[in-house]
C-alpha cells in the first residue's frame, strides 16, 4: 500500500503566525489518523491545507502519488477529497436523498444514494429536509454525502462536537466504523484524547504549529517524547533519578535511569498502587471519588508527592498510611529527557 497523503515541509502563516511550520507528515491508504494537539496548533489548518481551502506558504502535498499544491495547485473540487466539518452544513431546501446525491451522475445517483442511506441507517429519512431530523442523524447525512462521490480521503474536524455525549460516543464509533469499511483514509481533527485513542490507528501530536510526536495510542501514553507530551495525554507522575531508582528497586521494577543519570522516569498513576500498611512511610492526603476509579495523592517520607489512580473497588481512606507498589508498563517506563 502506498502513501495516500504525503506532506513536505507545509507551511503556512498568517501574519505574524505560522499556523502550520515545516510539517512532514505521511498517511497510509485506508488508515484512520488522528489530529491531536490544543487549541491553536494548526490541527484545522492542516486540514484545510489538504482540502485545498489554504494555500501553503512553502512545501508541497500530494494525494495518491500526485502533487496537489507546491509546484502545481489543484483546487478542492478536483482533490476527491470529503469533509465533514461541524459548520459544514447541508443544503436546508434539499432533502436527504438530494443532499447525499448533490453532483452525482444522474445514472448512478439513485443506487448510490439507496446504499448510503443504508449503511447510515438513514432508509426512511429520504424525503425529509435536514430540519426535520435530529443532530445526529444530520451528522450521518453529511458523512453519506461526504462519501457519495467516492472520495479518496475523508476529512473530519470535530464533527460531533455540538452533541451530547452519549449519543456522540455511540455515533463516532459508528460513523469511523462506515470509513473503514469503505476503505478510505481518515483523517480526524480532535482535541479530545481518549477520542483519538480508541478511533484512530495512528495519532499525530501537533504543539505550536509543529509535529509533537506521530504513535500509537500506547506509544503516546506510554512512550511521550517530552514532559510536555506525557502531560498532554494524561496524568504523570515525573520522578527525579534517585527517587525513582530507590522507589522502583523497592518494588522489583527496573529503573531506566541510574541514581545520578539526568532526566525523569514517568510513571503513569494507575501504576501506582497504595497498600494500606501501618508501618508504611507514605501518606494518602488526599482522595477523590471519581466513579470507577479513585485518585489519590500521597505524600512520601521525603515530603515529596506523587498521584495515583485505581479501581474504586480498591478504595483506601485520606490519611491512612501506606507502602507504594508500582507497577511496569506495559513496554518499561519511560524516561523522560529534561
Ligand atoms: P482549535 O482546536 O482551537 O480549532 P487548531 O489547532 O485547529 O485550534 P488552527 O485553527 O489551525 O488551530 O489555528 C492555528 C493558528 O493559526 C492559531 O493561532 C490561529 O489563530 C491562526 N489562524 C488560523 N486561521 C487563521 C486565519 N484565517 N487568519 C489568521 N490567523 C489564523
Amino acid at each position: 500500500m502506498g502513501h495516500m497523503i504525503q506532506v513536505d515541509s507545509l507551511t503556512r502563516r498568517f501574519g505574524e503566525v505560522t499556523a502550520v511550520d515545516r510539517v512532514d507528515l505521511t498517511v497510509d491508504e485506508g488508515e484512520v489518523l488522528g489530529l491531536l494537539g490544543p487549541s491553536g496548533c494548526g490541527k484545522t489548518t492542516m486540514l484545510r491545507l489538504i482540502a485545498g481551502f489554504e494555500r501553503p506558504d512553502g512545501g508541497s502535498l500530494r494525494l495518491d502519488g500526485h502533487e496537489v499544491a507546491g509546484e502545481v495547485w489543484l483546487p478542492p473540487a478536483q482533490r476527491r477529497v470529503g469533509l465533514v466539518f461541524q459548520d459544514y452544513a447541508l443544503f436546508p431546501h434539499l432533502t436527504v436523498a438530494e443532499n447525499v446525491g448533490f453532483g452525482l451522475p444522474r445514472r448512478e445517483r439513485r443506487a448510490r444514494v439507496a446504499d448510503l442511506l443504508g449503511r447510515m441507517g438513514l432508509s426512511e429519512m429520504g424525503d425529509r429536509h435536514p430540519h426535520q431530523l435530529s443532530g445526529g442523524q444530520q451528522q450521518r447525512v453529511a458523512v453519506a454525502r461526504a462519501l457519495a462521490p467516492r472520495p479518496r480521503v475523508v476529512l473530519l474536524d470535530e464533527p460531533w462536537n455540538t452533541l451530547d455525549s452519549q449519543l456522540r460516543a455511540e455515533l463516532r464509533g459508528e460513523i469511523i466504523a462506515t470509513l473503514r469499511a469503505e476503505g478510505v483514509t481518515v483523517v480526524l481533527v480532535t482535541h479530545e484524547i481518549e477520542e483519538a485513542f480508541s478511533l484512530t490507528d495512528r495519532i499525530v501530536l501537533m504543539r505550536g504549529g509543529r509535529i509533537e510526536q506521530v504513535g500509537s495510542a500506547e506509544e503516546l501514553y506510554y512512550r511521550p517524547c517530552s514532559r510536555w507530551a506525557a502531560s498532554f495525554v494524561g496524568d504523570a507522575n515525573f520522578l527525579p533519578a534517585e527517587r525513582a531508582c530507590t522507589l522502583l528497586h523497592d518494588c522489583g521494577v527496573h529503573c531506566p535511569l541510574s541514581p545520578t543519570g539526568c532526566g525523569h522516569v514517568l510513571v503513569r498513576p494507575e501504576l501506582v498502587e497504595p497498600v494500606p500498611d501501618l508501618a508504611g512511610s507514605a501518606r494518602i492526603v488526599e482522595r477523590e471519588f471519581r466513579g470507577h476509579d479513585v485518585w489519590y495523592r500521597i505524600r512520601l517520607a521525603d515530603g515529596s508527592e506523587l498521584c495515583a489512580q485505581r479501581p474504586s473497588t480498591e478504595a483506601v481512606a485520606v490519611d491512612s498510611s501506606v507502602r507504594l507498589r508500582v507497577h511496569q508498563a506495559p513496554a518499561g517506563l519511560a524516561l523522560i529527557e529534561d
